[in-house]
C-alpha cells in the first residue's frame, strides 16, 4: 500500500505502539464503521491514508456526524493525493508532538538519538523544536527508541528516519513515519554531537553504521526557531527583496540559511528562509541564548515571523516546557 495505514500496520507488528483505530482502511459498511467509532470512542479523527502536510484529516465527536465525514474526507482525498482510502484513530485532545530520530543501515544495524519535541506548531506546521524532550526520562527514551530500532530492522529500513509520535499522560502513540532528513535534525546533532547528514551518506554509500548505541550520549539542550518570511501576525508570506542582513552568532549558536544582503525571497515556495539553532548546557541557557540570538538577527525589507518566535521565547508555558501541541493557537488567539 506504500501509506499511512501499511506503516501502521507494520509499526503494530513490530512492537510500537499505535493510536488505538480502525487497524486499516475504513470500507463502505456504515454499520460497520459506526461499529469501529463506538469501540474507538468518540472523539475520533478520520485521516486519509494517503495524506500530508496536516491535510486530509476531521474530527468526528458524534455518531451523527460520522457518515459525512467519512465521505467528505474520501472525496477531498481522492482529489488532493489521488487515493481515496482513509482510516479511523482515537482523537487524542491534548498530546504533544514528540519524535524519534532514527538512523539505520540496512545490515541489521539500527541506532535511536533520542527525541524531539515540536509541539510549538500553527495549522500543524512546527514552528520550534527542541531536543530533548521535557520530562522525558531515560529509561522512556530507552523504551520508545528500543521499539523503533526494532522496527527499523524488521521493516529493512534504511538511512536517516523519524518516528513520529503524539504523547499523552505518559504514553506514546506512534502516528506516521517520515523516511527522510528533516528541518529539526540540528537540534539533535547539537545534543548528541552526531553529523545525521554525513551519516545518510555514509549509509548511502554502502557502510554500515560506525557507531553503537551506547556510543549515543544526550548532553545540554537545543532549541531550533524556523524564520519565516510571514507577517508575524496575519501569516501571510512576505516575499521580496532582502535590503540588510545581519546573522547570528557566538557561543552555542547555529544560523543555516541561503539568505543575504539584496536575495529576493521568491513568492513560489515555503516561506522559511532560515534556522537558528542555539545550544546550552541546559534549557534554560539554551533559550536565554535563543532570545539574544533573535534580537542579533536582522532581516530588512521583508516580515519575519522574528517577533513571534521572541514572543515564544518569553512565554512563561513555553519556558516551563511541555506545552501541547494547541498551546500556540490558543496563546494566538487561533484557535
Ligand atoms: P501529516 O502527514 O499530514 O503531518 P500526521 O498523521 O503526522 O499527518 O498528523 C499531523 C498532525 O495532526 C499531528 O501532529 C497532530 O497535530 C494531528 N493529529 C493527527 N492524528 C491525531 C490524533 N489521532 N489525535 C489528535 N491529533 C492528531
Amino acid at each position: 500500500m506504500g501509506d499511512k495505514v501499511s506503516a501502521i500496520e507494520s509499526m503494530k507488528k513490530a512492537g510500537v505502539p499505535c493510536v488505538p483505530g480502525s487497524d486499516g482502511p475504513l470500507g463502505g459498511d456504515q454499520e460497520k464503521n459506526k461499529a469501529i467509532a463506538k469501540r474507538i470512542g468518540y472523539p475520533v479523527i478520520i485521516k486519509a491514508s494517503g495524506g500530508g502536510g496536516g491535510r486530509g484529516m476531521r474530527v468526528v465527536r458524534a455518531e451523527s456526524e460520522l457518515i459525512d465525514a467519512i465521505a467528505m474526507t474520501r472525496s477531498e482525498a481522492k482529489s488532493a493525493f489521488s487515493n481515496d482510502m482513509v482510516y479511523m484513530e482515537k482523537f487524542l485532545e491534548n498530546p504533544r508532538h514528540v519524535e524519534v530520530q532514527i538512523l539505520a543501515d540496512g545490515q541489521g544495524g539500527a541506532i535511536h538519538l533520542g527525541e524531539r519535541d515540536c509541539s510549538m506548531q500553527r495549522r500543524h506546521q512546527k514552528v520550534v523544536e527542541e531536543a530533548p524532550a521535557p520530562g522525558i526520562t531515560a529509561e522512556m527514551r530507552k523504551f520508545i527508541g528500543e521499539r523503533c530500532c526494532r522496527a527499523c530492522v524488521e521493516i529493512g529500513y534504511r538511512g536517516a528516519g523519524t518516528f513520529e509520535f503524539l504523547y499523552e499522560n505518559g504514553e506514546f502513540f506512534f502516528i506516521e513515519m517520515n523516511t527522510r532528513i528533516q528541518v529539526e535534525h540540528p537540534v539533535t546533532e547539537m545534543v548528541t554531537g552526531i553529523d545525521l547528514v554525513k551519516e545518510q551518506l555514509r549509509i548511502a554509500a554502502g557502510q554500515p553504521l560506525s557507531f553503537t548505541q551506547d556510543d549515543i550520549q544526550i548532553r545540554g539542550h537545543a532549541v531550533e526557531c524556523r524564520i519565516n518570511a510571514e507577517d508575524p501576525e496575519r501569516f501571510i508570506p512576505s516575499p521580496g527583496q532582502i535590503k540588510r542582513f545581519h546573522s547570528p552568532g557566538g557561543m552555542g549558536v547555529r544560523w543555516e540559511s541561503h539568505v543575504y544582503a539584496g536575495y529576493h525571497v521568491p513568492p513560489h515556495y515555503d516561506s522559511m528562509v532560515g534556522k537558528l539553532i542555539c545550544y546550552g548546557e541546559n534549557r534554560d541557557v539554551a533559550i536565554a541564548r535563543m532570545r539574544n540570538a533573535l534580537a542579533e538577527t536582522v532581516i530588512d525589507g521583508i516580515k519575519t515571523n522574528i517577533p513571534l518566535q521572541i514572543d515564544i521565547m518569553n512565554d512563561e508555558h513555553f519556558q516551563r516546557g511541555g506545552a501541547n501541541i494547541h498551546y500556540l493557537e490558543k496563546k494566538l488567539g487561533l484557535s
